[in-house]
Protein backbone atom coordinates (compact mmCIF):
# COMPACT_ATOMS: atom_id res chain seq x y z
CA UNK A 1 0.00 0.00 0.00
CA UNK A 2 2.90 2.13 0.34
CA UNK A 3 3.90 1.49 -2.49
CA UNK A 4 0.30 2.48 -4.23
CA UNK A 5 0.60 5.80 -2.63
CA UNK A 6 4.19 6.50 -3.06
CA UNK A 7 3.42 6.09 -6.81
CA UNK A 8 0.70 7.95 -7.29
CA UNK A 9 2.61 10.95 -5.37
CA UNK A 10 5.10 10.52 -7.88
CA UNK A 11 2.44 10.45 -10.75
CA UNK A 12 0.77 13.63 -9.19
CA UNK A 13 4.11 15.85 -8.91
CA UNK A 14 4.40 14.85 -12.71
CA UNK A 15 1.34 17.41 -12.89
CA UNK A 16 -0.21 16.14 -15.35
CA UNK A 17 -3.75 15.38 -13.83
CA UNK A 18 -4.16 18.72 -12.91
CA UNK A 19 -4.62 20.10 -16.49
CA UNK A 20 -8.08 20.02 -17.76
CA UNK A 21 -7.67 17.96 -20.96
CA UNK A 22 -6.59 14.93 -18.67
CA UNK A 23 -9.12 15.34 -16.04
CA UNK A 24 -12.43 15.30 -19.02
CA UNK A 25 -10.61 11.79 -20.51
CA UNK A 26 -10.41 10.53 -17.30
CA UNK A 27 -14.11 11.44 -16.38
CA UNK A 28 -14.74 10.41 -20.23
CA UNK A 29 -13.25 6.87 -19.58
CA UNK A 30 -14.68 5.66 -16.30
CA UNK A 31 -18.26 6.94 -18.17
CA UNK A 32 -17.76 4.94 -20.95
CA UNK A 33 -15.91 1.82 -18.97
CA UNK A 34 -19.41 1.80 -16.82
CA UNK A 35 -21.42 2.22 -19.09
CA UNK A 36 -19.96 -0.67 -21.54
CA UNK A 37 -20.16 -2.96 -18.53
CA UNK A 38 -23.53 -2.16 -16.78
CA UNK A 39 -24.04 -5.55 -17.12
CA UNK A 40 -21.31 -7.37 -15.05
CA UNK A 41 -22.33 -4.44 -12.63
CA UNK A 42 -25.68 -5.27 -11.99
CA UNK A 43 -25.21 -9.03 -11.99
CA UNK A 44 -22.41 -7.94 -8.95
CA UNK A 45 -24.84 -6.41 -7.22
CA UNK A 46 -27.69 -8.58 -7.16
CA UNK A 47 -25.32 -11.02 -6.22
CA UNK A 48 -24.49 -9.13 -3.25
CA UNK A 49 -28.09 -8.18 -1.60
CA UNK A 50 -30.57 -8.70 -5.09
CA UNK A 51 -30.63 -5.25 -5.98
CA UNK A 52 -32.88 -5.21 -9.40
CA UNK A 53 -31.20 -3.33 -12.34
CA UNK A 54 -33.91 -0.92 -12.80
CA UNK A 55 -33.01 0.60 -8.76
CA UNK A 56 -29.37 0.04 -9.42
CA UNK A 57 -29.88 2.20 -12.51
CA UNK A 58 -32.46 4.60 -10.84
CA UNK A 59 -30.39 5.28 -7.17
CA UNK A 60 -26.42 4.38 -8.02
CA UNK A 61 -25.14 4.45 -11.68
CA UNK A 62 -28.11 7.30 -12.85
CA UNK A 63 -26.19 9.54 -10.28
CA UNK A 64 -22.85 8.96 -11.11
CA UNK A 65 -23.18 9.41 -14.88
CA UNK A 66 -24.95 12.70 -13.45
CA UNK A 67 -22.15 13.53 -11.44
CA UNK A 68 -20.09 13.00 -14.34
CA UNK A 69 -22.24 15.28 -16.61
CA UNK A 70 -22.19 17.89 -14.53
CA UNK A 71 -18.05 17.49 -13.63
CA UNK A 72 -17.86 17.85 -17.59
CA UNK A 73 -19.92 20.44 -18.26
CA UNK A 74 -19.02 23.21 -15.51
CA UNK A 75 -14.83 22.13 -15.10
CA UNK A 76 -13.85 24.59 -16.67
CA UNK A 77 -15.45 27.02 -14.95
CA UNK A 78 -14.85 25.39 -11.23
CA UNK A 79 -11.48 25.58 -12.33
CA UNK A 80 -11.02 29.04 -13.13
CA UNK A 81 -8.63 31.25 -11.61
CA UNK A 82 -11.10 33.66 -9.78
CA UNK A 83 -9.99 37.24 -9.79
CA UNK A 84 -10.58 39.44 -6.54
CA UNK A 85 -10.15 42.95 -5.60
CA UNK A 86 -7.42 44.34 -4.20
CA UNK A 87 -7.25 46.08 -0.77
CA UNK A 88 -5.55 50.40 -0.78
CA UNK A 89 -3.64 48.86 1.21
CA UNK A 90 -1.81 46.45 -1.16
CA UNK A 91 -2.24 48.76 -4.30
CA UNK A 92 -0.80 48.48 -7.06
CA UNK A 93 -1.27 44.70 -7.27
CA UNK A 94 -3.49 41.98 -8.77
CA UNK A 95 -5.38 39.24 -6.12
CA UNK A 96 -6.77 35.86 -7.01
CA UNK A 97 -7.58 32.51 -5.93
CA UNK A 98 -6.29 29.56 -7.62
CA UNK A 99 -8.28 26.01 -7.54
CA UNK A 100 -5.33 23.62 -6.90
CA UNK A 101 -5.79 20.03 -6.54
CA UNK A 102 -5.15 18.43 -3.16
CA UNK A 103 -2.84 15.73 -4.10
CA UNK A 104 -3.49 11.85 -3.33
CA UNK A 105 -6.64 11.23 -2.38
CA UNK A 106 -8.42 7.81 -0.26
CA UNK A 107 -11.70 7.11 -0.92
CA UNK A 108 -13.27 4.53 1.83
CA UNK A 109 -16.97 3.52 0.62
CA UNK A 110 -19.98 1.95 1.87
CA UNK A 111 -21.85 -0.82 0.96
CA UNK A 112 -25.59 0.17 0.96
CA UNK A 113 -25.74 2.06 -2.60
CA UNK A 114 -21.77 0.55 -2.69
CA UNK A 115 -21.28 1.93 -6.34
CA UNK A 116 -22.56 5.18 -6.06
CA UNK A 117 -20.96 5.70 -2.54
CA UNK A 118 -17.76 4.71 -3.45
CA UNK A 119 -17.64 6.58 -7.15
CA UNK A 120 -19.29 9.68 -6.96
CA UNK A 121 -16.48 10.95 -4.81
CA UNK A 122 -14.04 9.50 -7.40
CA UNK A 123 -15.98 11.53 -10.21
CA UNK A 124 -15.22 14.60 -7.63
CA UNK A 125 -11.78 13.99 -6.88
CA UNK A 126 -10.78 13.34 -10.88
CA UNK A 127 -12.77 16.74 -11.81
CA UNK A 128 -10.30 18.74 -9.06
CA UNK A 129 -7.29 16.96 -10.87
CA UNK A 130 -6.62 14.46 -8.18
CA UNK A 131 -4.97 10.91 -8.22
CA UNK A 132 -7.30 8.46 -5.97
CA UNK A 133 -7.59 5.35 -4.19
CA UNK A 134 -10.28 3.18 -3.62
CA UNK A 135 -11.82 1.15 -0.54
CA UNK A 136 -14.79 -0.04 -1.21
CA UNK A 137 -16.95 -1.60 1.41
CA UNK A 138 -15.85 -5.90 2.05
CA UNK A 139 -19.34 -6.01 2.85
CA UNK A 140 -20.86 -5.70 -0.13
CA UNK A 141 -18.07 -8.05 -1.66
CA UNK A 142 -19.14 -8.74 -5.06
CA UNK A 143 -19.39 -5.45 -6.08
CA UNK A 144 -16.18 -4.38 -4.41
CA UNK A 145 -14.64 -7.22 -6.80
CA UNK A 146 -16.12 -5.43 -9.98
CA UNK A 147 -15.11 -2.33 -9.22
CA UNK A 148 -11.73 -3.12 -8.40
CA UNK A 149 -11.55 -5.43 -12.21
CA UNK A 150 -12.88 -2.60 -14.12
CA UNK A 151 -10.46 0.41 -12.62
CA UNK A 152 -7.71 -1.74 -12.04
CA UNK A 153 -7.73 -3.51 -15.38
CA UNK A 154 -8.05 0.00 -17.38
CA UNK A 155 -6.92 2.99 -15.38
CA UNK A 156 -2.93 3.19 -14.54
CA UNK A 157 -2.53 2.06 -10.68
CA UNK A 158 -0.37 5.38 -10.61
CA UNK A 159 -3.77 7.71 -10.98
CA UNK A 160 -6.45 5.26 -10.05
CA UNK A 161 -6.31 2.16 -7.71
CA UNK A 162 -9.10 0.22 -5.99
CA UNK A 163 -7.67 -1.78 -3.11
CA UNK A 164 -10.04 -4.71 -1.62
CA UNK A 165 -10.51 -5.31 2.13
CA UNK A 166 -12.22 -4.72 5.20
CA UNK A 167 -10.86 -3.45 8.76
CA UNK A 168 -7.53 -4.72 8.61
CA UNK A 169 -6.30 -3.48 5.04
CA UNK A 170 -8.05 0.22 5.55
CA UNK A 171 -5.92 0.16 9.07
CA UNK A 172 -2.95 -0.02 7.23
CA UNK A 173 -3.93 2.26 4.09
CA UNK A 174 -4.72 4.50 7.20
CA UNK A 175 -1.26 4.79 8.04
CA UNK A 176 0.01 6.48 4.93
CA UNK A 177 -0.17 9.78 4.48
CA UNK A 178 -2.82 11.01 2.48
CA UNK A 179 -3.63 14.82 0.85
CA UNK A 180 -7.49 13.86 1.34
CA UNK A 181 -9.44 11.20 3.26
CA UNK A 182 -13.43 11.05 1.90
CA UNK A 183 -14.46 8.80 3.77
CA UNK A 184 -18.40 7.32 3.84
CA UNK A 185 -19.87 4.71 6.81
CA UNK A 186 -20.91 4.76 10.61
CA UNK A 187 -19.74 8.03 13.19
CA UNK A 188 -18.03 5.08 15.38
CA UNK A 189 -15.59 4.46 12.17
CA UNK A 190 -15.70 8.09 11.34
CA UNK A 191 -13.71 8.81 14.20
CA UNK A 192 -11.43 6.43 14.10
CA UNK A 193 -10.92 7.71 10.11
CA UNK A 194 -10.84 11.36 11.56
CA UNK A 195 -7.91 10.35 14.15
CA UNK A 196 -6.36 8.30 11.86
CA UNK A 197 -6.13 11.86 9.43
CA UNK A 198 -5.27 13.85 12.17
CA UNK A 199 -1.87 12.29 12.46
CA UNK A 200 -1.05 13.62 9.34
CA UNK A 201 -3.59 16.59 9.34
CA UNK A 202 -4.88 15.32 6.43
CA UNK A 203 -7.93 17.03 5.85
CA UNK A 204 -11.47 14.89 5.15
CA UNK A 205 -14.87 14.55 4.43
CA UNK A 206 -16.98 12.68 6.46
CA UNK A 207 -20.24 11.36 5.09
CA UNK A 208 -22.22 9.30 7.77
CA UNK A 209 -25.13 8.66 9.19
CA UNK A 210 -27.81 8.91 12.50
CA UNK A 211 -31.10 8.69 12.90
CA UNK A 212 -33.59 10.85 10.63
CA UNK A 213 -36.40 12.35 11.47
CA UNK A 214 -39.78 13.13 9.42
CA UNK A 215 -42.46 15.46 10.40
CA UNK A 216 -46.03 15.21 9.21
CA UNK A 217 -48.17 17.75 10.37
CA UNK A 218 -51.66 18.93 10.46
CA UNK A 219 -51.36 20.47 7.34
CA UNK A 220 -50.22 18.53 5.14
CA UNK A 221 -51.20 16.48 1.75
CA UNK A 222 -51.39 13.27 3.91
CA UNK A 223 -52.12 11.28 0.96
CA UNK A 224 -48.79 12.80 -1.05
CA UNK A 225 -46.41 12.82 2.04
CA UNK A 226 -47.31 8.76 3.03
CA UNK A 227 -46.37 8.23 -0.77
CA UNK A 228 -43.09 9.75 -0.96
CA UNK A 229 -42.24 8.44 2.55
CA UNK A 230 -42.83 4.82 1.77
CA UNK A 231 -40.62 4.67 -1.40
CA UNK A 232 -38.19 6.77 0.02
CA UNK A 233 -37.84 4.69 3.62
CA UNK A 234 -38.30 1.22 2.17
CA UNK A 235 -36.50 1.36 -1.39
CA UNK A 236 -33.01 -0.50 -1.21
CA UNK A 237 -35.24 -2.23 1.92
CA UNK A 238 -34.49 0.57 3.84
CA UNK A 239 -30.45 0.53 4.01
CA UNK A 240 -30.19 4.33 3.17
CA UNK A 241 -28.21 6.67 5.03
CA UNK A 242 -31.26 9.86 4.43
CA UNK A 243 -34.15 7.43 4.76
CA UNK A 244 -36.56 8.59 6.55
CA UNK A 245 -35.45 6.82 10.36
CA UNK A 246 -38.67 7.55 12.26
CA UNK A 247 -42.02 9.56 12.03
CA UNK A 248 -43.49 12.02 13.81
CA UNK A 249 -46.62 12.25 13.68
CA UNK A 250 -48.90 15.06 14.60
CA UNK A 251 -51.38 13.30 17.49
CA UNK A 252 -54.88 14.14 15.22
CA UNK A 253 -53.64 12.32 12.18
CA UNK A 254 -51.83 9.30 13.88
CA UNK A 255 -54.84 6.74 12.44
CA UNK A 256 -55.10 8.13 9.13
CA UNK A 257 -51.35 8.60 8.59
CA UNK A 258 -51.13 5.23 9.98
CA UNK A 259 -53.81 3.56 7.32
CA UNK A 260 -52.30 5.47 4.31
CA UNK A 261 -48.93 3.78 5.11
CA UNK A 262 -50.48 0.72 5.06
CA UNK A 263 -52.43 1.17 1.89
CA UNK A 264 -49.57 2.58 0.27
CA UNK A 265 -47.28 -0.20 1.48
CA UNK A 266 -49.40 -2.67 0.33
CA UNK A 267 -50.00 -0.88 -2.79
CA UNK A 268 -45.95 -0.81 -3.97
CA UNK A 269 -45.90 -4.63 -3.34
CA UNK A 270 -42.06 -4.35 -2.16
CA UNK A 271 -40.49 -7.62 -3.30
CA UNK A 272 -37.32 -9.17 -4.53
CA UNK A 273 -39.23 -10.35 -7.39
CA UNK A 274 -40.39 -7.01 -8.38
CA UNK A 275 -37.77 -5.42 -8.22
CA UNK A 276 -37.78 -2.65 -5.55
CA UNK A 277 -36.69 -4.59 -2.70
CA UNK A 278 -33.37 -5.63 -1.51
CA UNK A 279 -32.26 -7.93 0.68
CA UNK A 280 -30.28 -7.49 4.09
CA UNK A 281 -26.54 -7.41 3.74
CA UNK A 282 -26.11 -9.66 5.72
CA UNK A 283 -27.22 -12.47 8.97
CA UNK A 284 -25.45 -10.07 11.59
CA UNK A 285 -27.35 -7.18 10.07
CA UNK A 286 -30.76 -9.08 9.61
CA UNK A 287 -30.33 -10.22 13.30
CA UNK A 288 -29.26 -6.56 15.09
CA UNK A 289 -32.58 -5.65 13.11
CA UNK A 290 -34.90 -8.19 14.14
CA UNK A 291 -34.24 -7.78 17.26
CA UNK A 292 -35.40 -4.05 17.29
CA UNK A 293 -38.86 -5.25 16.07
CA UNK A 294 -41.18 -5.39 19.67
CA UNK A 295 -43.70 -7.08 18.63
CA UNK A 296 -46.12 -5.81 20.82
CA UNK A 297 -45.92 -3.15 18.92
CA UNK A 298 -45.92 -3.85 14.94
CA UNK A 299 -48.43 -1.97 13.30
CA UNK A 300 -47.66 -4.09 10.15
CA UNK A 301 -45.26 -6.39 8.57
CA UNK A 302 -42.50 -7.76 10.97
CA UNK A 303 -42.00 -11.06 8.42
CA UNK A 304 -38.32 -11.83 9.24
CA UNK A 305 -37.19 -14.71 6.53
CA UNK A 306 -33.53 -15.65 7.42
CA UNK A 307 -33.20 -17.90 4.67
CA UNK A 308 -34.35 -15.33 1.74
CA UNK A 309 -32.37 -12.53 4.39
CA UNK A 310 -35.23 -10.04 3.81
CA UNK A 311 -37.56 -8.09 6.42
CA UNK A 312 -40.79 -7.01 5.07
CA UNK A 313 -41.44 -3.42 5.50
CA UNK A 314 -42.58 -2.97 9.05
CA UNK A 315 -44.42 0.28 10.77
CA UNK A 316 -44.47 0.18 14.28
CA UNK A 317 -47.20 2.28 16.30
CA UNK A 318 -46.87 3.40 19.78
CA UNK A 319 -43.14 3.82 20.28
CA UNK A 320 -41.68 5.60 23.07
CA UNK A 321 -38.17 7.36 23.19
CA UNK A 322 -36.55 5.57 25.21
CA UNK A 323 -37.21 2.06 23.32
CA UNK A 324 -34.30 0.04 21.60
CA UNK A 325 -34.96 1.25 18.36
CA UNK A 326 -34.78 4.62 19.06
CA UNK A 327 -31.50 4.38 20.62
CA UNK A 328 -29.91 3.50 17.62
CA UNK A 329 -29.62 4.25 13.76
CA UNK A 330 -32.31 1.86 11.88
CA UNK A 331 -30.62 1.45 8.91
CA UNK A 332 -33.54 -1.21 7.59
CA UNK A 333 -37.02 -1.33 6.56
CA UNK A 334 -38.41 -0.84 10.07
CA UNK A 335 -40.42 2.30 10.45
CA UNK A 336 -41.55 3.72 13.77
CA UNK A 337 -44.17 6.08 13.92
CA UNK A 338 -44.27 8.07 17.40
CA UNK A 339 -47.40 10.79 17.72
CA UNK A 340 -47.00 13.93 19.00
CA UNK A 341 -48.95 16.52 20.43
CA UNK A 342 -46.96 19.63 20.53
CA UNK A 343 -44.19 20.74 17.33
CA UNK A 344 -42.20 22.25 19.87
CA UNK A 345 -41.98 19.02 21.88
CA UNK A 346 -41.12 17.02 19.17
CA UNK A 347 -38.51 19.61 18.24
CA UNK A 348 -37.18 19.84 21.43
CA UNK A 349 -36.72 15.48 21.30
CA UNK A 350 -34.96 15.83 18.05
CA UNK A 351 -32.52 18.40 19.26
CA UNK A 352 -31.52 16.65 22.21
CA UNK A 353 -30.26 13.67 20.11
CA UNK A 354 -27.04 14.23 17.64
CA UNK A 355 -27.82 16.37 14.91
CA UNK A 356 -28.95 14.42 12.00
CA UNK A 357 -27.94 13.89 8.29
CA UNK A 358 -31.08 14.50 7.27
CA UNK A 359 -34.72 16.13 8.16
CA UNK A 360 -38.07 15.88 6.25
CA UNK A 361 -40.99 17.61 7.01
CA UNK A 362 -44.21 17.23 5.44
CA UNK A 363 -46.27 20.27 6.11
CA UNK A 364 -48.04 23.43 3.92
CA UNK A 365 -47.45 25.95 6.64
CA UNK A 366 -45.45 28.24 6.39
CA UNK A 367 -45.02 29.01 9.56
CA UNK A 368 -44.20 25.60 10.48
CA UNK A 369 -41.63 25.05 7.73
CA UNK A 370 -39.67 27.92 8.96
CA UNK A 371 -39.90 27.14 12.39
CA UNK A 372 -38.52 23.69 12.01
CA UNK A 373 -35.71 24.85 9.25
CA UNK A 374 -34.57 27.74 12.08
CA UNK A 375 -34.70 25.31 15.13
CA UNK A 376 -33.37 22.31 13.89
CA UNK A 377 -29.73 22.12 12.84
CA UNK A 378 -29.07 18.55 9.93
CA UNK A 379 -27.10 17.91 6.98
CA UNK A 380 -29.69 18.65 4.37
CA UNK A 381 -32.92 17.84 3.83
CA UNK A 382 -36.23 18.15 2.01
CA UNK A 383 -40.22 19.25 2.79
CA UNK A 384 -42.51 17.54 1.63
CA UNK A 385 -40.54 15.07 -0.21
CA UNK A 386 -37.56 12.84 1.19
CA UNK A 387 -34.06 11.78 0.06
CA UNK A 388 -34.60 13.58 -3.36
CA UNK A 389 -32.57 16.43 -2.48
CA UNK A 390 -29.57 13.84 -3.05
CA UNK A 391 -30.23 14.09 -6.64
CA UNK A 392 -30.05 17.70 -7.20
CA UNK A 393 -26.05 18.49 -8.07
CA UNK A 394 -26.60 21.76 -7.05
CA UNK A 395 -27.53 21.21 -3.11
CA UNK A 396 -24.01 19.98 -1.30
CA UNK A 397 -24.80 16.97 0.09
CA UNK A 398 -23.21 15.92 3.66
CA UNK A 399 -24.18 16.11 7.33
CA UNK A 400 -23.17 18.06 10.60
CA UNK A 401 -22.02 17.14 13.91
CA UNK A 402 -22.47 13.49 14.31
CA UNK A 403 -23.44 13.02 11.02
CA UNK A 404 -20.45 14.47 9.22
CA UNK A 405 -18.07 16.86 8.19
CA UNK A 406 -18.14 18.53 4.58
CA UNK A 407 -19.95 17.96 1.44
CA UNK A 408 -19.91 16.74 -1.86
CA UNK A 409 -21.39 16.69 -5.08
CA UNK A 410 -21.48 19.27 -8.12
CA UNK A 411 -19.25 22.12 -7.42
CA UNK A 412 -19.21 21.02 -3.32
CA UNK A 413 -17.62 17.47 -4.70
CA UNK A 414 -14.92 19.43 -6.84
CA UNK A 415 -14.41 21.92 -3.75
CA UNK A 416 -14.04 19.16 -1.02
CA UNK A 417 -11.35 17.97 -3.25
CA UNK A 418 -9.54 21.35 -4.24
CA UNK A 419 -7.42 23.78 -2.54
CA UNK A 420 -7.83 27.41 -2.91
CA UNK A 421 -4.65 28.76 -3.68
CA UNK A 422 -5.01 33.12 -2.67
CA UNK A 423 -2.10 35.18 -4.35
CA UNK A 424 -1.07 38.88 -3.81
CA UNK A 425 0.78 39.60 -7.00
CA UNK A 426 2.38 43.24 -6.71
CA UNK A 427 3.23 45.21 -8.98
CA UNK A 428 7.40 46.73 -8.87
CA UNK A 429 5.89 50.58 -10.32
CA UNK A 430 5.78 51.84 -6.69
CA UNK A 431 6.66 51.17 -2.89
CA UNK A 432 4.84 52.59 0.20
CA UNK A 433 7.40 53.36 2.83
CA UNK A 434 5.18 52.71 5.59
CA UNK A 435 6.00 49.53 6.95
CA UNK A 436 9.47 50.02 6.93
CA UNK A 437 11.63 51.39 9.69
CA UNK A 438 11.84 53.95 10.64
CA UNK A 439 8.43 53.70 12.68
CA UNK A 440 6.73 57.70 13.17
CA UNK A 441 3.30 58.29 14.29
CA UNK A 442 2.31 59.79 10.77
CA UNK A 443 2.97 56.57 9.71
CA UNK A 444 0.81 54.44 11.79
CA UNK A 445 -1.73 56.72 11.36
CA UNK A 446 -1.94 56.05 7.61
CA UNK A 447 -1.83 52.94 8.46
CA UNK A 448 -5.05 53.04 10.21
CA UNK A 449 -6.70 54.81 7.74
CA UNK A 450 -5.28 51.79 5.11
CA UNK A 451 -7.26 49.48 7.69
CA UNK A 452 -10.53 51.22 8.18
CA UNK A 453 -10.98 51.00 4.34
P1 LIG B 1 -18.93 1.24 8.29
O1 LIG B 1 -18.53 2.45 9.02
O2 LIG B 1 -18.99 -0.04 9.05
O3 LIG B 1 -17.93 0.96 7.06
C1 LIG B 1 -17.59 1.95 6.12
C2 LIG B 1 -16.21 1.69 5.59
O4 LIG B 1 -15.26 1.73 6.65
C3 LIG B 1 -16.03 0.32 4.92
O5 LIG B 1 -15.30 0.50 3.73
C4 LIG B 1 -15.25 -0.49 5.94
O6 LIG B 1 -14.38 -1.42 5.35
C5 LIG B 1 -14.45 0.57 6.68
N1 LIG B 1 -14.22 0.20 8.07
C6 LIG B 1 -15.05 -0.48 8.90
N2 LIG B 1 -14.51 -0.60 10.12
C7 LIG B 1 -13.30 0.02 10.07
C8 LIG B 1 -12.25 0.23 11.02
N3 LIG B 1 -12.33 -0.21 12.26
N4 LIG B 1 -11.16 0.91 10.59
C9 LIG B 1 -11.06 1.37 9.36
N5 LIG B 1 -12.02 1.19 8.40
C10 LIG B 1 -13.12 0.53 8.75
O7 LIG B 1 -20.32 1.60 7.60
P2 LIG B 1 -21.26 0.71 6.68
O8 LIG B 1 -21.83 -0.41 7.48
O9 LIG B 1 -20.58 0.38 5.42
O10 LIG B 1 -22.42 1.77 6.36
C11 LIG B 1 -23.41 2.06 7.29
C12 LIG B 1 -23.24 3.42 7.91
O11 LIG B 1 -22.81 4.35 6.97
C13 LIG B 1 -24.52 3.98 8.47
O12 LIG B 1 -24.27 4.68 9.65
C14 LIG B 1 -24.98 4.94 7.39
O13 LIG B 1 -25.86 5.94 7.82
C15 LIG B 1 -23.68 5.49 6.94
N6 LIG B 1 -23.78 5.98 5.56
C16 LIG B 1 -23.65 7.30 5.34
C17 LIG B 1 -23.79 7.80 4.06
C18 LIG B 1 -23.68 9.26 3.75
O14 LIG B 1 -23.63 9.60 2.57
N7 LIG B 1 -23.62 10.15 4.73
C19 LIG B 1 -24.04 6.92 3.02
C20 LIG B 1 -24.15 5.57 3.29
C21 LIG B 1 -24.00 5.10 4.57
Amino acid sequence: MKHIVSQQRAFFYTHQTKSIDYRLKQLNKLEKLLKSNENLLNEAIYKDFKKSTFDTYATELALIYHDIKYAKRNIYKWSKVKRVGTNLLNFPAKSYIIPEPLGVCLVIGAWNYPYQLTLSPVVAAISAGNTVVIKPSELAVNTSAVMAKLINENFDPKYLKVVEGGVSETTVLLENKFDKIFFTGSPQVGKIVYQAAAKNLTPVTLELGGKSPAFVTEECNLKMAVKRMVWAKFVNAGQTCIAPDYILVHKSIENQFLELLKFEIKKEKFSIENGNYTQIINIKNLERLSNMIPSEKVYFGGGINTLERTIQPTVLQGVKFIDKVMNEEIFGPILPVIAYDNLEDAISYVNSNPKPLSCYLFSNSKKIKENVLRKISFGGGAINEAIMHISNPKLPFGGVGNSGIGSYHGEAGFKSFTHYKSILDKSNLIELSLKYYPHSKRKLSWIRFFMKL
